[in-house]
This record gives structure tokens, sequence and C-alpha cells, in this order.
């Protein structure tokens, strides 16, 4: 019988092929005690399984896969580094020899306590850490028993192989790539497990937090996995086979053509121009900003400095990074966002509610009420100005008198610098986020006093409608196409275009290909997106005749019912 289930799509693509359920391996382990006589061999047994653990670590080092060789060092180095803890192994020595309890016993007592300690944390990816423990620890125990790990015997199989798991260490990952498995299926993990990090930099196609998939599917079951949406249909019938081995094919076409345009210029077919850029949280996304052939950073989003953290970073902690941001963009324009904290990014410690927090204390307002923690910043990013290509950009500008004073505080950094001869650039251009209807309609104050705009698209909306963007209740109404936001973008794009000052958009509009031909026809040249966005994006602009879409964006501006609107979109992409 076909049935279907969602999970967390982590790596996409789509794969079909039949399951191969590997055993959960429990870690359930007895407890007894030994004879005193015993205990020197017992520890011997622990420390044996150890180091056969610890070499077979090492041993994988050799599999990683060359595309992916940074994220492999990463996981192996935290599984070495968790295997020496001495939470772990002297620890788990200690209590055999103290309690004279068997090797199993032992491991497990420790990585309970160190689960527990795991779980109390905050920071999701901290949480999910507890995972590698436990896989770390499953690897140790496993050796006890004398086992290998879990890989099925080597060799071709006949059809596609689909491995479905309770959960699979990165460790196994790596050890069943010369196995051909085409998707993986777990039951546990988050977005970012290292099991779905691993599965990403193999490309293969990966849905985790399945919850019942390992009960719910037989070995042999034919599957579908749409890496893309999450969905794995177990049983298809016929008809839904041939649609997705279609899909399938489309897919490995598309992406295969896409690879060869990371460095193809965006141009239209009429010739215009595109710049292509990249929102980036933290300085490691920049691999990712690389692969995917962006010219810039178009938001750097500086505030995730700040998060999950209980202090702040200090000048050379900032300076650092923002360096190093610049230094590896060689060269490319790289604009960092002043801090956007308060609403739904707090720092840690921040008790204070405020009534209604999207219109409260956030971003500038914010900076301007906190001008020392604002100041530390400014002079950070001032200093690593010196270093290349940076852009400065103040999010969620209301207006003149806010612009004024934010340019002020900035002279001023800029001045205590000169002062003590510490290097900058004194033409660093200095830009604002559009994202307050009032910024919109109040353009020329922002034209006049800043070097360039960003529009963020994704606030705009919220501003504009209404409509709280992290309330699930209104989600429904949150509409990038109403045209009071169209007129909103146009007013924005135009009135910009007309005197020369860039604009882009940042906000998630930027990245969805529905919307690219509809921000071309508005006059937009230059997008900020998620980078795995770009090369997608990059390829509707090189398919989109600039003369061809303009009348039907034009009839999209004159129109108010949302269907004739939604009808008018879908021509516009057909084309
Ligand atoms: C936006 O509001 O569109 C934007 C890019 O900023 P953020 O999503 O960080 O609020
Ligand atoms: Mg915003």
């Amino acid at each position: 019988m076909s049935f279907t289930l969602h999970g967390l799509p982590v790596s996409s693509g789509i794969a079909i092929g039949h399951a191969h359920l590997v055993s959960h391996t429990s870690l359930e382990v007895s407890h007894y005690v030994l004879p005193k006589a015993l205990v020197d061999e017992e520890v011997d047994r622990l420390d044996a399984a150890l180091e056969a653990t610890r070499k077979e670590l090492t041993a994988l080092r050799q599999l990683r896969p060359q595309q992916a060789a940074a994220e492999f060092d990463a996981f192996l180095d935290l599984h070495l580094m968790i295997l020496g803890d001495e939470h772990i192994s002297k620890a788990a020595r200690e209590m055999v020899r103290r309690e004279h309890c068997n090797a199993e016993w032992a491991l497990k007592t420790q990585m309970d306590e160190l689960v527990a300690q795991f779980e109390a944390f905050e920071d999701v990816y901290l949480r999910e850490r507890k995972t590698d423990v436990m896989q770390v620890v499953e690897r140790v125990l496993k050796a006890l028993n004398g086992q290998s790990g879990h890989v099925p015997p080597a060799g071709k199989h006949d059809v596609e192989m689909i491995l479905v798991a309770h959960d699979v260490s990165p460790a196994d990952l790596i050890q069943l790539k010369p196995h051909q498995f085409t998707a993986i299926l777990t039951d546990l993990g988050g977005a970012t497990s290292h099991t779905a990090i691993v599965a990403r930099g193999l490309n293969t196609p990966c849905v985790v937090g399945l919850h019942h998939a390992r009960e719910m599917i037989k070995d042999r079951d034919m599957l579908i996995v749409d890496g893309e949406q999450g969905v794995v249909i177990v049983d298809p019938d016929k008809n839904l086979l041939a649609e997705y081995k279609l899909r399938k094919t489309q897919w490995e076409l598309e992406r295969q053509k896409l690879k060869r345009l990371k460095t193809a210029h965006a141009d239209t077919l009429d010739g215009t121009h595109v710049e292509l850029h990249a929102n980036i949280e933290m300085p490691n996304d920049l691999a990712e900003v690389k692969e995917n052939g962006a010219t810039g950073i178009g938001l750097f989003r500086s505030e995730f400095l700040f998060l999950n953290r209980d202090d702040l970073p200090d000048e050379e902690e900032q300076f650092k990074a923002y360096r190093d941001v610049i230094e590896g963009m060689d060269g490319l324009p790289v604009t960092i966002r002043t801090y956007d904290l308060g609403a739904d990014k707090q720092l840690k410690g921040v008790t204070r509610v405020a009534s209604n927090p999207a219109l409260g204390l956030r971003a500038i307002r914010l900076c301007l009420a906190e001008p020392q923690l604002f100041r530390t910043q400014l002079r950070a990013l001032l200093r690593a100005s010196a270093y290349g290509n940076l852009k400065i950009l103040v999010p969620m500008l209301s207006g003149a008198s806010e612009i004024i004073q934010t340019l002020h505080l900035i002279d001023g950094v800029k001045s205590d610098l000169a002062t003590h001869g510490i290097a900058y650039n004194p033409n660093v251009q200095i830009g604002g986020m559009i994202e307050i209807p009032a910024a919109a309609l109040a353009l020329h104050a922002f034209i006049k006093r800043l070097d360039f705009l960003s529009i963020g698209t994704n606030d705009l909306i919220q501003y504009t409608l209404a409509i709280d963007r992290t309330d699930e209740e209104v989600a429904h109404l949150y509409d990038p196409l109403h045209p009071a936001v169209l007129q909103l973008l146009a007013l924005v794009i135009s009135g910009a275009n007309k005197v020369g000052v860039p604009v882009s958009v940042c906000g998630e509009m930027a990245g969805e290909l529905a919307y690219t031909r509809l921000l071309l026809g508005l006059g937009l040249r230059q997008f900020s997106m998620h980078p795995a966005q770009l090369l997608g994006t990059k390829q509707r602009v090189l398919t989109t005749s600039l003369p061809e879409i303009a009348p039907i964006v034009q009839k999209i501006m004159r129109a108010d019912d949302p269907l004739k609107i939604r009808d008018l979109l879908d021509k516009l992409n057909a084309a």
C-alpha cells in the first residue's frame, strides 16, 4: 500500500530506489559486576576498544570526498576530540576501577551524563552535538563487541538503494558512499546535524526528522525521495513512478546546467547586466558564496555574531570577523549590516519584553539608544574597511533624523580613528535599508544622504501589511504581490535609479524565482540572496528579455485583483 512520509529536507535532489534498512544499534547495555581479579583486564579491554575506534576514525580521513573535505575534517576532528575527552575515556576507566562494572556500562553511564549536559544548552547547534557523543560511544561499544560499523557488504547493487536508518553517523555516511546509496532517510536529526551537513556535502538527497520511517518502511520497499520538499513516497504506483522519473532526469540536467553558470555574467537576453550577491550570517558561509559564483556580499547579518552567547563580541573579535570576510572576497563588494538586534533576535539575558517587539527598540533604534555598543561595532567596521571593498548598511531607518544621527556617529568614530593614526577607508560607502513604508515614502531623505539603498522586503511586507512575520496565524496574509507592496517597491527602485543611487533587494523575495522577472521589470539590477539560490536566479536572468516582459509588468502594476495578478505573474514567468 502506498503512503507518504514528511520530514525535514536537508539535501535536495530526487532519488528512486529500494529501501535498505540498517539496524539501529541499540545503546542499551547490560550491567554486571566483575570479580576484582578481572578489573585490570576489563580496563585493558576498554582501552583496546578506544584505540581501535581512534584508528577507525583516523582511517576514515582517507575516504573523505574531495568536494566536502573541510566538513569531513571538521566532524572527524570533533569525533576524535570526543573520543579523547576525559569525560568519556578517563571517567569510564575510573568507573570500571571504582565500581568493578563492565566497560560497556561505564561508557554508557558517562555518555548519559554528557548527553544530559548537552541537552541543557540553549544553543540548538550545541544541543545537537549530543548526537555526536552518542555516535562516538556507539562506535566504541561496537568495538567492545568485536563488531565493525553497520556497513552492508561491498559491491554494486542491481537497483539503486536508499538508506533508511533511525540515525546514521557522519562517519558511517562516509563509509556508505562507495556503496552507492542514492538517498539517506533518518528518523532523527536536525538541519544543523553533522549527518545533514555531510549529506549536503555529498550532494545526496537527504530527509531527516522522519520520526517513524525506520518502523514503517520495510526492507526493499520501493521509495521515491524528494529531498527538496522533504517527502518520501513508499510503494508508489506506476503513474507516480513515471512522473518522478521524469522529474529526476529534469532535476539532474538542471543541476548540471546550473553548475556551468558559475562564472557566467548575469546578463539579460538584451544585454543588461545584473549583479547577483549573497546573503550570509557568519564568516564561514563564504565557501558556499564562492561555490555559487556570487559577485559580492549584499547582506552580512552581523547580529549573528552577537547571538547564542553570554558575552558580547568586543571590537577586536568583530574587526577580525569583518576583515576575514572582506579579505575572503578578494576585492568584491562586501555589505555588512550593522546589528539588527531586538524583535525576534534578542541578546541573551535580555529579559525586558516589549509589548510589540517588531515595533519596538530594534535595529538602528537600539543602536542609537545604546551608542556605546554601536560605536564599538562602527570602530571594528571602519578598521576593517582598510582591507578591501566594505560597504556599511544600516537597518530599519525610518527617516532623516535617524540617518543624520547615524552619520554623525560614524563621523565621530572616523575622526577618533584618524586622531589615533588608525587606518580606515575615509570614503567607505554608507547605505540604508528600506524596510519601513515611511522610508519608501520619504525616499528623498535617503537618496540625499546615503550612498546606496537595500530593500528588506521581509520587513517591508510585514510593516506595509501589518503582519507579524513570526506569527504563523497570519502567515497566509504575507503577500509580496499585494499592490501596496509592489507600488512601494516600484517607487524605491525607480526613485533610486533616476538619481543613480545603487539599489538592491536583499529580502527573501530576491531569491524566489517567481519574482525575479517582476523585480527586473521594476528596474532592479542588484539582487542579494541565500547562496544556494544564486545559480537558479542567474539562469532566470539569462533567459529574460526586458523589452518582452515590460508590458506584462506594467499590467501587473495596474491590476488590483489577486487572481489577475497571479495569472499575469504566471504569464511573465512562462515566457
Ligand atoms: C529584510 O527585512 O528583508 C531583511 C533582509 O532583513 P531581515 O530579514 O534580517 O530582517
Ligand atoms: Mg529586516
